[in-house]
Order: structure tokens, then sequence, then C-alpha cells
């Protein structure tokens, strides 16, 4: 279904109130169709029967485009002189209304870029890391250590999982052991620092970091 824009307004003046759209002038009009397909607002249609095209829609248009006029290649299509703009622009003293809606636009703008800086900020922050790790957890006593290291930090650990090919084997043959955790912050901020804690405790423990996996 074609656009409706005649209900619109144009800087504060309703634009049923404003004469300004195309008038083709039919002997001229070779039903070349490019106004009908160049036209954004679906101002035209194109009328087989006669092979014109036909201003369906003319408060569609907006006050003060000529595009058609000017592509069309008979000059089929005319407008009111620009004086016409001109003058409405002065009695309906538009001006204060396009400052009004200019400083909208900006305070739209400073927002919309403070809240792409935000996100992209967000982006940045690493709040949530899947961990794998494989060492001597149990022997080492490498989670007691993370939780003496972390335990006063806004993050915590989650999901811990650790498989043993065997409690025997991992005491008596030194068999490692693989462990996977979350480390989740508990205030939305970024872990960082803290992963840092639990990697030196990985190294100074002979634990081999498997992979870190960036969750959000
Ligand atoms: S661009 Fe001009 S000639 Fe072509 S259909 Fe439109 S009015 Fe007619
Ligand atoms: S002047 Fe612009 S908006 Fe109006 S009918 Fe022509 S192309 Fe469409």
């Amino acid at each position: 279904m074609a656009k409706d824009l005649s209900k619109t307004q144009w800087h504060g003046i309703p634009r049923m109130e404003i004469e300004w759209f195309p008038k083709i002038v039919e002997e001229k009009c070779i039903g070349c169709q490019l106004c009908y397909v160049s036209c954004g607002r679906e101002v035209f249609e194109y009328e087989d029967a006669t092979r014109k095209a036909l201003v369906e829609r003319p408060y569609n248009c907006l006050v003060g485009c000529t595009t058609c006029a000017t592509i069309c290649p008979t000059a089929a299509i005319e407008f009111p002189p620009k004086e016409f703009v001109q003058k409405l622009e002065k009695e309906y003293k538009i001006l204060k209304v396009v400052r009004q809606i200019a400083k909208e636009k900006k305070t739209k703008k400073e927002y919309e870029e403070a809240r792409a800086k935000a996100e992209s900020i967000l982006n940045s922050v690493m709040t949530n890391i899947e961990i794998e790790a494989t060492g001597h957890f149990g022997e080492r006593r490498i989670i007691p250590k993370i939780y003496e290291a972390i335990k006063n930090d806004p993050c915590d650990v989650l999901y811990l999982n650790i498989e043993t090919p065997g409690l025997k084997s991992c005491w008596k043959e030194k068999a490692p052991s693989y462990c996977r955790f979350r480390l989740v912050s508990t205030e939305y901020g970024d872990v960082t620092p803290y992963l840092q804690k639990i990697k030196t405790i990985f190294k100074e423990n002979g634990v081999v970091l498997v992979s870190e996996n960036r969750i959000s």
C-alpha cells in the first residue's frame, strides 16, 4: 500500500495547507516513467491506458523539492516558483520552529553518540569468561588458592568442574586433572584483573591454560 504523508507537518505547518506539489503538462508527458520510479515519496502513479504519469498523492511531495521536474526529459513537470516557499517561511515564521527542531536533532545526535560510546566501552569490557586448564588441582590446592586470591573481589567462579583420571592416579602417579569454570563479574565490571590473579596462580603451580573464551 502506498504511503500517505498528507497528515504530516512541514516545520509545524500542516502539509495539507501547503499547495506545493508537481503538476504534469499532459501534452508534454511522453510516459517515460522516470518521475514514477524516481520519487521516493510515491507522489506519482503511471496509467497504462493513457501512457501518462499522474500526480496521485500530491501532499506526499516534499515541500521545496523539485527533483522530478529537473529530471523530466520533456520538462513536463511544473512547480510553483521558489518565492512561494520563501513567502510561506515568512508567513508562518517557521525559522523559530526550525531552530527548535535543529536543537532537538543536535540533542538526539549527542545522545546517540554518547550511547554508541557507552556500547563500545561495554563491548570492550570482559565480564564473563570460561577457562579450561589442566594440572595438579588437588595436590597443589589450586581451587583454595583461587578462592583466597579473589574472595574480596567483585567476581566469582561459577560452574566449577574438575575431572580426574582417578584420585589415586592423581596423587600417586601425578596424573593431571582437567578443570573448567567461569569467572564472572558480580558487578558487571571487567574481570581482567581477577583473571590475571588466577593466571599467576596457574603459573606458580605448573597449571597449563588450555583455553579462555569470552562469554560476554
Ligand atoms: S518524467 Fe516527465 S515525461 Fe516522464 S513520465 Fe514523468 S512527467 Fe512524463
Ligand atoms: S518534487 Fe521530489 S518529492 Fe515531490 S514529487 Fe517530485 S521527486 Fe517527489
